[in-house]
């Protein structure tokens, strides 16, 4: 097994700035390793639980389209969330008049549910403390001509009929978007290493 001596002699030959970077992963291994713990068992129950929320973020067609699904992904994996389920789905107007039935007596109702089926959706369920909040202002307004630059409607869509992405707008809605549109089995349960650094213990 490599010794930590011979790994910094090792190092020598490298630059700084690799050195650094390596020392910090080798002692974050080696403290992990000497803890014995999956990642985040340490921490009081009350915070995992409230890392437990869950939300539902779906890219629309125009976001699909527009080759925007990458970056959409980045905003929430950089903020520190944690991606549970994903799936790219052509989606039925039976489906979308579900999701959407509070709107349903609105003018624009039909017209939301062809531009929602024209077509793929990428659908996934983030999870992190307090996300449906946090992703609701990571979104911005339903209106892009009233989202700030910095929100994802704000930095890619103009108009309120093609605003790039959908979020839970409360809890108990993500609750039911997310048995909408996903099977118990399909979200998964994972540890992600990162979480004692992204939450108070
Ligand atoms: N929408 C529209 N015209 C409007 C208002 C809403 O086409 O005047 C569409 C838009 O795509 C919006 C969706 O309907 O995202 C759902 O509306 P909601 O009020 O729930 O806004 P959101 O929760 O998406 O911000
Ligand atoms: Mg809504």
């Amino acid at each position: 097994m490599l010794q930590p001596r011979m790994f910094q002699t090792l190092l020598q030959h490298f630059s700084p700035e690799i050195q650094r970077t390596s020392t910090r992963l080798l002692f974050g291994v080696s403290h992990a390793l000497r803890h014995g713990h999956r990642c985040g068992l340490h921490q009081s129950k009350a915070a995992l639980q409230n890392a437990r929320e869950r939300t539902l973020i779906a890219v629309k067609p125009d976001g699909v389209q527009r080759r925007l699904v990458g970056q959409i992904i980045h905003r929430f994996e950089q903020r520190g969330f944690k991606l549970v389920g994903l799936k790219m789905v052509q989606a039925s107007h039976g489906i979308l008049s579900e999701h959407y039935g509070e709107l349903r007596t609105k003018p624009f109702f039909h017209s939301l549910l062809t531009y929602m089926s024209s077509g793929p959706l990428v659908v996934m369920v983030w999870e992190g403390h307090n996300v449906v909040q946090a992703s609701r202002k990571m979104v911005g307004q339903t209106n892009p001509a009233e989202a700030p630059a910095g929100t994802i409607r704000g930095d890619f869509s103009v108009h309120v009929s093609r605003n790039v992405v959908h979020a839970s707008d409360s809890q108990e809605g993500a609750q039911k978007e997310i048995q909408l549109w996903f099977q118990a089995k399909d979200l998964l349960d994972w540890d992600c290493c990162d979480q004692i650094y992204t939450i108070e213990v």
